[in-house]
């Protein structure tokens, strides 16, 4: 028999859902810019900017979306949202202003099943979005 697929150690994603894009992330196994590096939540630049500032973040813990995130309750929500503006204040766009995105679920255009606010500015945004 041939070794086990390294994907398949005890440390992958480090407790995290196994596959899961942002779990890899937030354990460190997948490359990222880090922005903020906090205890319960991590800031990353998006692979694919649309603002000049265009910064996830993310709870270490997995969890599917905004809604399950309030849900969970434990103050993880106001946690993330305290990171955006760390975020933002690290970036020198909290006087300029910014926009904190949630999509969530399909036709919320939802790519990635681990909630991330989107952190964008550095630029005017525009309304209606897309
Ligand atoms: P969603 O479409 O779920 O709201 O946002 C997912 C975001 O994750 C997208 O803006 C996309 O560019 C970003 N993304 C996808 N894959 C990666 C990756 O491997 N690394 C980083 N840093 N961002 C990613
Ligand atoms: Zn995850």
């Amino acid at each position: 028999m041939g070794a086990p697929a390294p994907r398949a150690t005890s440390a992958h994603y480090d407790r995290g859902v196994p596959d899961c894009l942002f779990c890899g992330i937030a354990a460190g196994q997948v490359p990222a810019t880090i922005v903020v590096d906090g205890k319960r939540t991590v800031a990353f630049r998006d692979v694919n900017p649309q603002a000049p500032t265009h910064v996830l973040v993310v709870p270490r813990d997995h969890v599917p979306d905004v809604a399950a995130l309030a849900v969970a309750g434990g103050g993880l929500l106001d946690e993330l949202v305290g990171t955006a503006r760390e975020v933002a204040a690290a970036e020198g766009i909290e006087a300029t202003g910014y926009r904190i995105v949630f999509n969530t679920g399909r036709d919320g255009g939802q790519t990635v099943g681990h909630v991330h606010a989107h952190v964008l500015g550095g630029r005017p945004m525009t309304w209606p979005p897309g």
